[in-house]
């Protein structure tokens, strides 16, 4: 008898753009093989929880029958493109989404390894260009390999790509044959939102619109959230601006990009391997003209743009072309029915009837987007009838608040996040009503372990998992995602948590001056110094 093995299957959404046949899909999975609910992850895809080893077969089929996939979900790859799902600005979001998916479709591995194991060397996405088996095809693997190892590190790109074997292309043609060191993340923010959260990519890019219209992008490499408790070698890190790039540009530079980290990333040392640290060990200057020497041609300056916020803003909102969005909040991005709230089986009736589209947010939230007119007053209906609100009857920290998954699913976790953080948020709250702040955003992350990816290292006030019940609490980062935030006390519960932050935000209440963010008062205050790169998050 083999034991009950089970799995958590990610779903890749580039940009976290789905169909409503896509949610009910995924809906009918979660309830069929999963444990009945559905995680929104920070990086805008799907979770899928409990799928016992025997249903995950069939269960990745059905992933890729409604035209999602699993593949480069997980791995040392380039993972889901995020892209603001922009509700505001509908139109500029069409043609950033469009640059995510095409980023996806163009990074994405191309082994046919994936079709062949999980969906019996079927072809089922028209995009994933599935090399014919046999002889030619083998032997293009294996000399694809050894032109890499004979390139040694530099211009291996352009050994395995110039290393056809009769007229066939290498199995691998930019990620080489043992893959990247580490995983690999790119973003795309739309100003004035930063939601998501383009400082913590390993390369980010930030759209600039002029007079209404997309002209290009401002690029930043090199950022990274995850570290090792007691390792002050590893480091959370922000994304440094190195220019601006025409939108036709950014698939080459994604890939020169990647290839860069394919050659050079640290593949002896794996907590050393992400790309913050090639960037740091070789300094930025030197990247650049690497990049530029790979692509031939080089980045403009970087162009003007303000960042406001990395959070959501909820409630409806009218597109230009006169449909409608409507962004909800989600408690952790956990969608599932509860007494009261009835939100999975109300996505599901919205579903059925929805012509537009669900986009997950950066911030494990939702937003039903292109709603038309005529169907507005039926899903505004259906919202009441489930009790879905946008969540405003929460406080703004709570809205504000991030948390990854932990335990009990999450095989690296020291400690409790997703289940424990609205206990912590519900002990918190009166304080801040208290202080009068019930309505103040702060941003407040809480992860089980420092690989961060609810992005702590970025919240102005943030816990990371050190044990059962006790956490490292950090506070200081930028509202709008461009500081770090600082350690502040170690090894804390909560009784000393809630202590610990009672005097200060009844300090931040009396003396914040105008505007002022929770993050930026706690440096002017004194309590954290701030933090504007990594190298100094240690010190
Ligand atoms: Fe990620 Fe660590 Fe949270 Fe697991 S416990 S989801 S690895 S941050």
């Amino acid at each position: 008898l083999e034991p009950a093995y089970q799995f958590m299957l990610r779903v890749v959404t580039p940009g976290g753009v789905a169909t409503p046949e896509q949610w009910l899909e995924i809906d009918k999975l979660a309830q069929k093989f999963g444990n009945g609910t559905i995680k929104l992850t920070t990086r805008q895809a799907f979770q899928l929880h409990g799928v016992l080893k025997w249903n995950l077969k069939q269960t990745i089929r059905q992933v890729n029958e409604a035209m999602l996939t699993t593949l480069a979900a997980c791995g040392d790859v380039n993972r889901n493109v995020m892209c603001n799902p922009n509700p505001e600005q509908s139109d500029v979001h069409e043609e950033v989404h469009k640059w995510a998916k095409e980023l996806t479709t163009h990074l994405a591995p191309k082994t046919p390894a994936y079709h062949e194991i999980w969906l019996d060397g079927e072809k089922l996405d028209k995009n994933l260009k599935i090399k014919p088996k046999g002889e030619a095809g083998a032997k293009a693997a294996k000399v694809s390999a050894a032109a890499h190892d004979k390139a040694g590190k530099h211009g291996a790109a352009t050994a395995v790509a110039e290393a056809p074997v009769n007229g066939a292309d290498p199995v691998e043609p930019m990620y080489g044959p043992v893959y990247l060191p580490r995983k690999f993340k790119i973003g795309i923010a739309v100003p004035p939102s930063n939601d998501i959260d383009v400082y913590s990519q390993d390369l980010g890019y930030i759209a600039i619109v002029e007079k209404g219209k997309l002209v290009g992008f401002n690029v930043t490499v090199g950022g990274g959230m995850g570290m090792t408790h007691g390792d002050t070698s590893t480091y959370p890190q922000l994304g440094r601006l190195i220019g601006f790039c025409k939108p036709d540009q950014i698939l080459e530079l994604a890939e020169k990009t990647i290839t860069i980290q394919r050659d050079y990333g640290n593949r002896s040392v794996r907590k050393n391997a992400r790309f913050k640290y090639t960037i740091d060990r070789h300094g930025l200057e030197w990247f650049v003209s690497e990049l530029h020497e790979r692509l031939g041609w080089e980045l403009a300056p970087a162009r003007p743009f303000t960042f406001e916020r990395s959070g959501d803003t909820y409630g409806w909102s009218k597109n230009k072309n006169g449909k409608w969005n409507f962004t909800m909040y989600i408690n952790s991005g956990r969608v599932v029915d509860t007494e009261g709230n009835m939100l999975m089986t109300g996505l599901r009736e919205i579903a059925k009837i929805h012509t537009g589209d669900f986009r997950l947010s950066a911030n494990q939230n939702l937003v039903l987007g292109n709603i038309s007119a005529q169907k507005k007053k039926q899903v505004a209906a259906l919202l009441e009838q489930y009790g879905i609100s946008e969540g405003s009857h929460h406080s703004a920290i709570r809205r504000s608040a991030l948390s990854c998954v932990a335990l009990p699913t999450c095989g690296l976790a020291m400690a409790e996040a997703e289940r424990y953080l609205p206990t912590l948020l519900g002990k918190l709250e009166p304080v801040l009503e208290e202080a009068g702040l019930r309505d103040e955003e702060i941003n407040i992350r809480m992860t089980g372990c420092p690989n961060g990816c609810a992005r702590p290292a970025l919240g102005e006030i943030a816990f990371i998992g050190k044990s059962p019940g006790k956490y490292n609490m950090y506070m200081g980062a930028g509202f709008s995602g461009d500081r770090l935030s600082k350690l502040y006390r170690e090894n804390i519960g909560e009784t000393e948590i809630i202590d610990t932050l009672k005097p200060i935000l009844h300090h931040y209440a009396s003396e914040r001056e105008q505007n002022e963010h929770f993050g930026d008062f706690v440096i002017r205050a004194g309590y954290v110094k701030a933090v504007a790169s990594g190298l100094d998050f240690h010190s």
